[in-house]
């Protein structure tokens, strides 16, 4: 991804504790041979008030319309049938499912649910479901969101750069789960899980893709997204003239798209998002004649003198990509940016043709 969020959007984490508090307790009863459903006896205030009427359990069971207590309760019923070493999978699953930033660094493993007794699976994935619903209810998930989108000044998707997130108070963006929640149910309500992501990266690339291992199943080291610095494209190698041919006849550059870093969270990322195709198939070969079209626009400024010499081409590139430079990820600013310090870095260099191209397409 381009960039991270901030850790502290996730400070509110307080109804996945809680539920880990209860969790702990169900196995602990069960440990000593006893049944509880005092669930809200577990927490302290104030999450024990606001918690307090959703998590009683029902005197009817409606399943159409189970309290979380409920869901609680299956998992208690559930979870007495397994022996002792089960239980304790179980409880170990529900720890380690949450430890995100090691599991994303590939420094701890954990067992997915499909690994677990199969009894279990449906009481599980049930009751943290109805947890990722209620942090909706809760408010938890607008005020998780708004501590993110305020803290960007481009308000982009940082997993494309290229989608704008509304503000809040707009419908919802998607809020992804980063490990799938179908694989890593524990962590469904976890907010160290949970990110605002473009609907096209979401609904369109992610997916349920399993963001700790590849389609063969092997595990794969992924980028934190509440623990990233910043990643910058590299155009510089790719070749002018050399790609498919463009709207204006003239053929495109071959596009060679390079990141800050080589690591293998930047592989999972291409891979998971489809991040070269995407800049290459939507923005580059479609938006380079534009972009080659508002370099005229700023030459032609009639405030200014439009360029005389092949050196004082390269300088006006060059000043065209340190504009787009700083001005971030606002409107793919970043891949205009790459784009003309790519075009610089071969006019400097002495490209006769693609020099003459820029003037002719400025001064025709
Ligand atoms: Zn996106």
């Amino acid at each position: 991804m381009l960039f991270g969020y901030p850790i502290a959007a996730t400070a509110e984490n307080w109804l996945h504790e809680c539920l880990g508090q209860i969790l702990q307790a169900i196995h602990s009863n069960l440990a000593s041979g006893n049944i509880s459903t005092g669930w809200s006896e577990v927490i302290s205030e104030p999450y024990r008030s606001r918690l307090h009427r959703r998590l009683k359990v029902s005197e009817k069971l409606n399943p159409q319309k189970l309290s979380l207590g409920d869901k609680l309760s299956n998992y208690q019923t559930s979870l007495k049938s397994l022996p002792t070493s089960e239980r304790d999978r179980v409880l170990k699953a529900f720890s380690e499912q949450n430890n995100i930033a090691l599991l994303l660094s590939g420094n701890c493993k954990c067992d997915a649910i499909t690994d677990l007794p199969e009894n279990i699976h449906k009481p599980v994935k049930a009751l943290f479901e109805a947890a990722f619903t209620l942090l909706t209810d809760l408010e938890i998930r607008d005020q998780h969101y708004k501590l993110i989108y305020d803290a960007s000044v481009c308000h982009t998707c940082p997993f494309c750069g290229c989608e704008y997130f509304d503000a809040p108070g707009a419908p919802r963006e998607a809020l992804d789960h980063y490990l799938p929640e179908h694989k890593y149910p524990f962590a469904a309500a976890n907010l160290r899980n949970l990110v605002p992501m473009g609907n096209k990266c979401n609904s369109r690339y992610k997916l349920a893709q399993d963001i700790l291992r590849k389609d063969d199943g092997t595990r794969r080291k992924s980028f934190d997204p509440y623990n990233h610095g910043t990643v910058t494209i590299s155009l510089d190698k790719s070749q002018p003239f050399a790609g498919a041919i463009g709207r204006t006849g003239e053929p495109l550059p071959k596009w060679e798209i390079d990141f800050s870093s080589n690591t293998e969270e930047v592989s999972t990322w291409d891979d998971v998002f489809h991040i070269r195709e995407r800049y290459e198939r939507d923005v580059l070969n479609e938006a380079f004649n534009n972009w080659l079209n508002g370099f005229r626009s700023w030459c032609r400024d009639p405030r200014k003198n439009i360029p005389n010499s092949d050196q004082e081409w390269v300088d006006e590139i060059e000043s065209y990509a340190l504009y787009h430079d700083s001005l971030g990820f606002e409107d793919r600013a970043f891949l205009k940016a790459a784009v003309f310090r790519m075009l610089h870095r071969h006019c400097q260099s002495g490209n006769q043709r693609l020099i003459n191209f820029i003037r002719d397409v400025v001064v025709m």
